[in-house]
């Protein structure tokens, strides 16, 4: 079956409001190079109205947080609630991002709350999962992604699940220059679809789409976009200039 192919921006804590006004509209202006690709800029929160604005109203790239809070308002000093990410024009949620789990001690518990919270208030989460370079040289990848997968979905309602966007990203290969070799990356993506499909359906699981992340370029993008379970690409770095990011979104178009 053919899923929709989405591609985000994760720029983290980059850019200035200037700067990021820029990003949006360039990558907005060139939105036909990615074809039927959903793209997705996720700007630091600060920043989210401004992006929205340059994207334009009802545009056909959307903009989403980087993290937020599970619960809608409440004496949460510093946190962002679910309705305000939607006030300033999200449609879409990146959680459970390797930075927040190791920096920030976001637990699987925490990212399933936040995942409820965002479909609650119509957000499409982009979950984040992936094991560290000790886990995989120790051969426990499979059970880690499985764990996180797991605890960070488990009890979500099925048809609920299929709205949920999950980000495979080994945390060896963010911000390392490190890819997964499309083999590595297609057997876990593989794996996490067996996982949906044990907690929803395998309908379901057919349907979610799984975006690779970590160190993904314009130049080894096509052999990741070429891999039958590869949906898409959560990209740092190479988000924050429009040649490039346009580039791996046009590398997904061409793959279908
Ligand atoms: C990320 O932070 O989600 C990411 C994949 O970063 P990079 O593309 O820079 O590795």
């Amino acid at each position: 079956m053919s899923r929709r192919k989405i591609v985000a921006g994760n720029w983290k804590m980059n850019l200035d409001r200037m700067q990021s006004r820029g990003l949006a509209a360039a990558v907005a202006a060139r939105r036909s190079e990615a074809g039927t690709v959903e793209l997705v800029l996720c700007p630091p929160a600060v920043y989210i109205e401004t992006v929205a604005a340059a994207v334009g109203g009802g545009s056909t790239v959307g903009v989403g947080g980087q993290t937020m809070h599970d619960k809608p308002n409440g004496a949460f000093t510093g946190e962002v609630a679910p309705p305000m990410l939607v006030d300033l024009g999200c449609s879409h949620v990146i959680l459970g991002h390797s930075e927040r789990r190791t920096l920030f001690g976001e637990t699987d518990a925490a990212v399933n709350a936040k995942t409820r919270a965002a479909l609650n208030a119509g957000l499409t989460p982009i979950v984040c999962v992936g094991e560290t370079l000790e886990e995989r040289e120790a051969g426990r990848t499979a059970a880690v992604v499985t764990t996180q997968v797991e605890s960070s979905l488990g009890g979500i309602p099925a048809a609920d699940l299929e709205k949920v966007v999950i980000a495979y990203e080994p945390v060896w290969a963010i911000g390392t220059g490190k890819v997964a070799t499309p083999q590595q990356a297609q057997e876990v993506h593989a794996l996490i679809r067996e996982l949906v499909a044990g907690l929803a359906s395998a309908p379901i699981a057919e349907r979610v789409r799984i975006q690779y992340g970590g160190s993904v370029k314009p130049d080894n993008v096509a052999d990741l976009a070429a891999q039958p379970d590869i949906d898409g690409a959560l990209v740092g770095g190479a988000s924050l200039k429009a040649d490039d990011f346009m580039a791996i979104a046009a590398a997904f178009g061409r793959a279908g």
